[in-house]
């Protein structure tokens, strides 16, 4: 599969273990005690309303902890979804 420049800026938000949530027409990131480069917020805000669906359908690209959260992840209808991040979301949304 080709990877987009969404793509590139989830993994490496990814790899800085970054919570991505969506509030409302909001997309955040939240990382505490980590800096995300000014560029990468600023894709975010670029591409929010797919970030937004991705964060939406708990979809594995926007899971911060694919080390911890591997075991939950499950494929339906075509797609990867973390069952964890998805329970997480409920908190938050
Ligand atoms: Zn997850």
């Amino acid at each position: 599969m080709k990877q987009t420049s969404l793509d590139l800026v989830l993994r490496d938000l990814q790899t800085l273990h970054a919570v991505v949530l969506a509030t409302g027409n909001q997309v955040h990131i939240w990382s505490p005690g980590v800096h995300v480069p000014s560029h990468l917020l600023n894709q975010v805000n670029t591409h929010k309303r797919a970030v937004k669906n991705r964060v939406e359908r708990s979809s594995i690209y926007v899971c911060p902890s694919p080390g911890l959260h591997r075991s939950s992840w499950e494929y339906v209808n075509g797609r990867f979804y973390c069952r964890v991040c998805e329970q997480l979301q409920q908190y938050v949304s």
